[in-house]
């Protein structure tokens, strides 16, 4: 049963370095650690992200059970 989402940055296309995974309750959690990652670990906005790379990150979170 998912009763959680994850994201692992080393998923993402050019990122494949990176240690970096999220584990939380809901997908709007997810997003946010993504955002605060990119933004302290890549130096990376999500203001700068356009809606394909939010759509593309987007498949990069996956439903889990914990
Ligand atoms: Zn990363």
């Amino acid at each position: 049963m998912t009763n959680a989402f994850s994201y692992a940055c080393k998923d993402c296309e050019g990122m494949e370095a990176c240690p970096a995974s999220f584990v939380a309750e809901t997908t709007d959690e997810v997003w946010k650690l993504v955002e605060l990652h990119a933004q302290i670990a890549h130096n990376e906005s999500s203001t700068d992200w356009d809606s394909e790379t939010r759509e593309y990150l987007g498949t990069l979170i996956k439903p889990i059970s914990v």
